[in-house]
């Protein structure tokens, strides 16, 4: 997966422009509502008690807000914000560094946090639990172990992928919250808001163009908006309305479902080459010269979200919608 895509969730280079747009309070959050009202509560309490908000652990594919929502929440406790991630902490002494450098009811927002080295896990316990570091100097017989106190703070782990957490990590968070895909009403407040803050001028129906082909991702969104932007300037178009954007994110190779090129190699490949399945991973990565990494990670899951893909034990199965939005009959026979 060399060049990359315009609806990748992951971050790019160029979405750090976004920073201006990125919502600053609850209120201005959008989406997540079941989530975030227990949340609000929980920081009002905590606020008020002038107590660290408990242990907070954010799951959910990437590009929707973990880190927005992290920093909120330190924004409404009113605390600082100190961020790091798992792969970033290589030693115990980083670790160290970092928690003894807080202040009272402080954030630490670790994002990636299945990532941590376990050795690094274990310093992370004890300061959780009791805001308690226990480290051991030197080596050997000569080796000790002292014992630091640490100031109240609030841990908050960012994850894409919660299963991957060991147990006791996980049962250390007091609050786990998940955040899922957003829908396209959600969306289209997300860009018509971004529109507003960069001074554009754009009917909703514009707005929802771009929604619905954002792959339910507000940095997908923020990313496409941009780019319709741009796309938007160059041919004259002084406001965004929806034929502008159509025009706009077709140039850019994306469907009117958010589908890219790679998605619609992966579906031809999967319908056309292999009957629609079952079709093993490894054999399907090979035929379209891709790791079988990138298919799992990058490709698949927002075809299964669209119920165009089954993974099943016997291979990947292409679903009769896949077929219809490729144009195609879908064979006789249940493939399953
Ligand atoms: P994650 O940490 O989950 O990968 P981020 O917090 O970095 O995601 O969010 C990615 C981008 O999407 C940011 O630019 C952010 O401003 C925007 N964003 C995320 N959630 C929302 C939301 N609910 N409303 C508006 N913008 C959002």
């Amino acid at each position: 997966m060399s060049e990359e895509r315009i609806i990748s969730a992951e971050g790019q280079v160029g979405d750090g422009r976004d920073r201006a747009l990125r919502p600053l309070s609850f209120s201005d959050f959008v989406g997540q509502k079941s989530a975030i009202a227990n949340l609000q509560v929980y920081v009002e309490a905590a606020r008020r008690r002038e107590e660290p908000l408990d242990h907070l652990l954010l799951s959910g594919p990437p590009g929707l807000g973990k880190t927005t929502l992290s920093q909120i929440v330190a924004r409404e406790l009113g605390v600082n914000f100190r961020a790091t991630s798992g792969p970033v902490i290589s030693k115990a002494g980083d670790l160290a560094a970092l928690l003894t450098n807080l202040e009272p009811r402080d954030v630490l927002f670790i994002d990636e946090i299945h990532r941590l080295n376990p050795v690094v896990e274990e310093v992370l316990y004890p300061a959780m639990e009791d805001f308690e570091l226990d480290l051991i100097i030197g080596d050997g017989p000569a080796a000790r172990s002292i014992k630091i106190d640490l100031a109240p703070f609030t841990l908050i782990g960012a994850t894409t992928r919660a299963g991957l957490l060991a147990t006791p990590l996980r049962d250390r968070f007091g609050i786990p919250v998940r955040l899922e895909f957003y829908d396209t009403d959600d969306l289209t407040s997300i860009v018509s808001r971004a529109a507003r803050k960069l001074g554009l001028e754009m009917t909703p129906e514009g707005a929802r163009e771009i929604a619905g082909r954002a792959r339910g991702t507000p940095r997908v969104a923020g990313r496409l908006l941009r780019r319709v932007r741009d796309l938007a300037e160059h041919e004259g178009h002084a406001i965004i309305d929806a034929p502008a954007a159509d025009q706009a994110l077709r140039r850019l190779g994306v469907d009117d479902i958010g589908l890219d090129k790679q998605d619609m190699r992966y579906l031809h490949a999967l319908t056309e080459m292999f009957g629609g399945g079952p079709v093993g991973a490894d054999t399907l990565a090979a035929a379209l010269s891709e790791a079988r990494d990138a298919l799992e990670d990058v490709i698949e899951p927002y075809l299964i979200q669209q119920g165009f893909l089954q993974r099943t034990p016997r291979g990947r199965v292409a679903t009769p919608r896949a077929f219809a939005h490729l144009g195609l009959n879908a064979p006789a026979q249940p493939l399953a």
